[in-house]
Parts: C-alpha cells; structure tokens; sequence
C-alpha cells in the first residue's frame, strides 16, 4: 500500500485528516542517514529486518510531527499540556497495570483517595459511603453509570414481576456519541429529546411525554459537547418529581459531567447540579478534559455503594491478590490516577480555581470579540464551562458559511470546526471553540484578529465560495 493508498482507504471510511506522503515507503531525510542504516520501510506490513532504535524513533517523530498542533486545536477537550513534573512522573509510572492492585497497592490506594476526593467535590453526603472508580474516559465512565441504572430498574421490575425486555434511557438529542454507543451496545431505547430555539437544552420541558415505567433513568449533561451549555439539573429533577406524584416512577438521573464536572465544584460552587440534587444516583467526567490530566482517564462515583447494584461487581482474584472491580476493561495504564493526584496535591482547591477561571476569562474575552463582529451572533458565551459556539448572521452573506471560515483559520494553523446542530436544528451550523489550560490571552489576541482578517476576506469575494467536498459531521 502507498501512502496516498492508505490515504484513500481512510478517505472511503469518512472524514479524516490523515497525512498524504509522496512514496509508498517510510524514509528518513538524508541528514539523519547514517552508513549501513537502511531507512526505507513498508508503511502497512512489519518490516523484514530491525531498524536501529534512532531510526524508528525518528520516523514516528517526524510523521506525527504532521499532525495539528496541539497548542492550537481549538477543537478538542483534552488535555494537550501538563508541567515537567507530571512529565517525570509519568515516564516514572508508564509501566504500572490498574487492574494490578496486588502488585501496586499504592496506587490502587491513591486511586481510592482520587474518587473520594472526587466525591467530596461533586457533594456526596458521605464520601466514606460513596463508591466509584476510574475508568479510560467518560465514554467508559458513562457506560459503567448507565449499566449501573439498567441493571437496578432491572431488579426493580424483576421483584415485582414485570417483563425487562424494553429498557429506554431519556437524554437530550445533543448527547455525546458514548451515550448512542450505550444504547446500541446494551440494547436500550434511546428516547431522545430535541433541542430547538426555545429549549436550547434538556430542561424537563415535557418530560412526561417520553418517561414510561420502562424509563432506567435520564441523563442531563454538564456541558453539553455541541455548545458548552449547562443542563439544569435541579430542574430536570424537578420534573421528574412531578412524573413520579402522578405515575409514582421513581427515576433517577445519571450526570454526565464529562467536562463541567470539574469546572462546575471551582467556578460555580453555588450551582445545585450534583449530589445535592436527591435524584442524582451516579455523575462521571473525564479527567484528561478539565480534570488537566493527560489521557485517558476518567472517574465515576454513585452517591452511596447501595446505588450500584452489588451483581455488577467482580471479585477478582489475580496472583495472589483479591479486588472487586467495576470495569469494561482489565489491563490499563495506572500512570494517570497517579497524575491525577499529582495534580490534587500540586493545586489543591485554589490552584484548580485559578487555572479553570483563566480559561473561563479568555472564553468570555473572545466570544466577546466575536458577539462584536457583525457577521456573527452568539449560541451562548462560555459562562458555563468555558466552551462556547456561534452562527453566521441570517442574512450575512450568501457567498460563504462556517465551513469555509474554519477552513480559512486553518491555514493559520487555528483547529476551529463548524458543524450542524443535532435534532431538531439540524439546519442550524455552529462553530465552537474550546478554551483550555494553555490558550493565552495573548494567543487569544491573534486569533480574533485571525477571524476578523479571514472574514474580511470572505465577505470580499465577488463571487461565491464552493461548497462542494465539505465534510459536515461532528463525532466530539
Ligand atoms: C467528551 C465527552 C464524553 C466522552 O468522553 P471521553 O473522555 O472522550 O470518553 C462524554 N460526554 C460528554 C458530554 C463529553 O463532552
């Protein structure tokens, strides 16, 4: 296979953005040849021969030389930076299993410390009495809540006699792709309530019309992936209290808190969305989002060890050791948690305050910018987590969209993606740009004056831009 092969297999799966080299071999540039290496290798089969490590170490550096720069993907969540020390530790712990809490126990012991201090920042009444996990991601995290719901309304029903064969799960139709994942994988029906202009988010307007006895929960998200929005979770519960006064179901809420998990307990302390709210059984997030650690990792906690259903749990016994586990997965990097409570140590409550509140500042700052340009109107401004996602004036132009603004920022090298809403918006194209740790306000300055310079271009163009080969699809 050629490397523009490989390029066109990815291509005929979909939107990619993989490199497309000029021969069908992996080489190195002559300045690092040295005599008798051979540097020319096949980039789909393994090679005949070893290669000295220098080589292939220098291959893979250079070829993911060419993917974006971290820096300056505005698009993505995760953590993309973390300091010296972290870096240290991590080379120091690359090698720790999780699932070896035999051979690792202090790090088994920190992961329990980690979940706890978790658990004490989402309010659970009594962390001692909380129990959780970590996991690669949210995308696991969610899974291990969702089953937990699916299970108890099982045994629910079960006690009382009642068929199971027709679980459904209630979430908004802007929930992230684990959650459709879930529902697939699990064989629940997923019930998805629109947004639209009025109800932006899941926020128990008519509720009533999709919770059923066969409803095993509902899931209210802390900032939405498309836009950043909170869900008001006070307020879906609320709504579930009316469902249960007339139809007596008591359902329950699984928060996922995949970034405003650990943006909500520092920026908005006084904000009732997690286990203050008596509905909320279970919440997750993804630690390498705002919980600053590199990926993957991710926690989920259930507000008492009676919330997940004890039939979940697997006593392992692995050389010699003994441990109940609640996973998907068996072997994986501990090196994570350790990062993580690196972190908790080296941050503490403050640290964390400040390093969210400077990106919610350089958030506010641009959308800002970008509510003054007239080309533009706001979806919302960053004031949750600090994410935030804007639409083109109606009536702008009708020479170019969204689409071609992004493609315009990326050869500055700025990561900003454009895509359409979920239902029922779908004719509705936003743009989103996610603030992290790392984006300056200084780097802030240039890419607003980037986007005001890229729509100047725009608007000039006598004639329209083309909008054939634009890939209109959102998987974050
Ligand atoms: C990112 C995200 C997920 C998936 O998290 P991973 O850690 O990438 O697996 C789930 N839900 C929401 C709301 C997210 O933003």
């Amino acid at each position: 296979m050629t490397i523009a092969e490989e390029r066109a297999a990815a291509a005929a799966h979909g939107p990619t953005t993989a490199y497309t080299g000029i021969n069908d071999r992996t080489q190195l540039n002559p300045i690092f040849a040295r005599p008798g290496e051979s540097t020319d290798l096949p980039v789909d089969r393994i090679p005949d021969n070893e290669s000295l490590p220098e080589t292939a170490y220098q291959i893979v550096h250079d070829e993911s030389m060419l993917d974006g720069n971290a820096r300056l993907n505005l698009a993505t969540f995760v953590g993309t930076w973390m300091d010296d020390h972290a870096a240290r530790l991590y080379a120091e712990s690359a090698d720790k299993n999780m699932i070896d809490k035999d051979e690792y126990p202090q790090t088994a012991a920190i992961e329990t410390r980690c979940w706890k201090i978790v658990a004490g920042l989402w309010n659970a009444p009594d962390p001692e009495k909380a129990i959780g996990t970590s996991t690669v991601g949210s995308s696991e995290a969610c899974m291990l809540g969702g089953l937990a719901l699916k299970r108890r309304w099982q045994l629910a029903r079960k006690a009382e006699g009642k068929p199971t064969d027709k679980p459904n799960l209630v979430l908004s139709s802007a929930v992230q792709v684990c959650w459709e994942k879930f529902c697939n994988y699990w064989d629940v029906e997923p019930r998805y309530v629109p947004i639209t202009d009025e109800h932006k988010v899941l926020d128990g307007h008519e509720l009533e019309k999709y919770v059923d006895e066969n409803t095993i929960g509902v899931v209210a998200i802390m900032g939405v992936t498309y836009t950043g929005m909170y869900e008001p979770v006070a307020e879906i519960s609320k709504a579930l209290d009316r469902i249960q006064e007339q139809t007596g179901l008591d359902v329950k809420i699984h928060v996922d808190g995949a970034s405003g998990g650990m943006i909500a307990p520092f920026l908005q302390p006084d904000l009732e969305w997690d286990f203050r709210v008596p509905r909320v059984v279970s919440i997750s997030t993804s630690a390498h989002k705002y919980g600053l650690v590199y990926p993957g990792l991710g926690w989920v906690v259930w507000r008492t060890a009676g919330d997940l259903p004890a039939d979940l749990v697997f006593d392992v016994t692995y050389l010699g050791g003994h441990m109940p586990t609640f996973a998907l997965n068996f072997s994986r990097p501990g090196a994570q948690v350790l990062l993580q409570y690196y972190l908790f140590l080296r941050l503490g409550f403050d640290g964390y305050y400040r390093v969210q509140k400077a990106s919610q500042d350089v958030a506010l700052y641009l959308s800002g910018e970008i509510a003054k340009m007239p080309a533009f109107e706001l979806w919302n401004d960053g004031s949750d987590i600090p994410v935030f996602a804007w639409q083109l004036k109606k009536g702008h132009t009708d020479k170019w969209n969204l689409y071609h603004l992004s493609e315009r920022l990326r050869l500055k090298g700025w990561l900003i993606p454009a895509y359409p809403m979920p239902d029922d918006l779908t004719d509705l194209t936003v743009q989103r740009i996610v603030v992290r740790n790392g984006l300056s306000h200084n780097l802030a300055e240039s890419l607003v004056v980037d986007i005001q310079e890229a729509v100047e271009y725009l608007d000039a163009l006598e004639s329209p831009m083309p909008t054939e080969g634009q890939v209109h699809s959102f998987t974050h």
